[in-house]
């Protein structure tokens, strides 16, 4: 049965069920106490809710493409969500609202999407994991987010021991993070999308697309083009999966692009005199979103560094710490650090981890 774990490495598969190196696109990570697979919603609350009654909260991992887990593991219990499916809720001339296993490849669902002719999330195409997942850090790329389309995320509260429907604003979403990013009160077990009937792509907001597109900001292109143009770049960046290719050995991303107030931004352009402004993003209320990967690559951090202990940045892409084949937790980290260190010494901005650390620190 195909399910959202990417394929494991090698071909003779795990040889402890426990390994959650397993089950993690960086290949990284100890044992777990126990591994429980839920494959519907009534088994992911069973199994969570046990592990609680056990006095042993469980650890919900899906894809493993978000997270770093330490190289002790987890001394408990772990739910791998494998609930699949997408069902139509609502359908009028304009729209759908369709509601999708927290288990669902997430881009299997967007080919769906495409497929149907549904707008909204062709541009999230590419992005490894599950579709519960995508709330979690409001997952976002090329000028989409998923907040945009969210209309309900149905919840099992770990503190009220009760299944309910949360609201986006209840979600609180905001750039890579909601209200359950750093937080395991919850456990999402199925997502409420609501999408365009239209062929048509949402406008075009990302340069980059817009220019792999030859379109100018703001048009629409067919769903099936915004789909294998997004692919494409991304595949070119190493941020696709591909188990033959350890530049994908990754968590995406490493590092969040900073938000910086007014002053912090003036003070980072006259420490970056003489090799130009950074790539930023004019946000809400004067802040200024910097890119991460310029930093990095502007203090001396570029494709291909490192090597040590088996983890380098890819070769590809400056955001993406990755596995070489051995590397470690440990030596990813150290690595993690290096970067943050020399970043904040260059030019005086801190930058912050996107996935979730388990059992692990920076
Ligand atoms: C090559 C690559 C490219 C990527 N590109 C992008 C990108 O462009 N944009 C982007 O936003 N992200 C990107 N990511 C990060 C990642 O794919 C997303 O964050 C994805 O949504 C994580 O899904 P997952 O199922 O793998 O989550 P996991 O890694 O399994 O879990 C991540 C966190 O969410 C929690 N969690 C997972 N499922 C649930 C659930 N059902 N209920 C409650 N908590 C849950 C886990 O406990 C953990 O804390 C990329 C990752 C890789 C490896």
């Amino acid at each position: 049965m195909p399910d959202v774990s990417h394929e494991p490495p090698t071909a003779a598969g795990p040889l402890d069920p426990r390994a959650l190196s397993d089950y993690t696109t960086l290949r990284l990570g100890g044992p777990a106490g126990q591994v429980h697979t839920a494959e519907d919603p009534q088994q992911i609350v069973h199994f969570v809710r046990a592990a609680a009654r056990n006095g042993q909260p469980a650890m919900v991992l899906a894809g493993g493409s978000n997270v770093v887990i330490g190289d002790a593991g987890v001394p408990g219990p772990v739910v791998l969500i494998r609930s699949r499916g997408a069902e139509v809720l609502e359908q009028t001339d304009d729209a759908v609202v369709v509601r999708v296993a927290a288990g669902e490849p997430w881009d299997e669902f967007v080919a769906t999407a495409v497929d149907a002719g549904w707008s909204g999330v062709e541009c999230l195409s590419g992005i490894p994991g599950s579709a519960g997942a995508t709330p979690i850090q409001n997952v976002g790329a090329y000028g989409q987010e998923v907040a945009e389309t969210i209309v309900g995320v149905e919840v099992y509260d770990r503190l009220d021991d009760t299944v309910r429907r949360m609201t986006p604003d209840e979600c609180r979403f905001a750039y890579r993070t909601s209200v359950f990013k750093h937080n395991d009160r919850w456990v999402v077990l199925s997502v409420d999308f609501r999408l365009a009937r239209s062929n048509e792509s949402a406008p075009v907001r990302y340069a980059e697309l817009a220019k792999a597109l030859a379109v100018a900001q703001g048009d629409r292109v067919p769903l099936r083009e915004a789909r294998a143009a997004v692919r494409a770049l991304r595949a070119g960046k190493g941020m696709v999966l591909d188990p033959a290719d350890h530049d994908t050995w990754s968590v995406g991303s490493f590092f969040t692009n900073p938000v910086l107030d007014a002053a912090a931004y003036e003070f980072l352009r006259t420490r970056a005199a003489g090799i130009g402004d950074p790539p930023s993003w004019p946000g809400p209320g004067g802040l200024v979103k910097v890119s991460a990967a310029w930093l990095i690559d502007k203090s001396g951090f570029t494709k291909g560094y490192g090597g040590r202990g088996g983890v380098a940045i890819s070769g590809k892409h400056t955001l993406a710490l990755t596995n070489r084949g051995q590397g470690s937790t440990a030596a990813l980290l150290d690595l993690a650090r290096e970067i943050r260190d020399g970043v904040h010494e260059r030019f005086g901005v801190t930058l912050h981890p996107e996935p979730v650390l388990v059992n692990c620190s920076l």
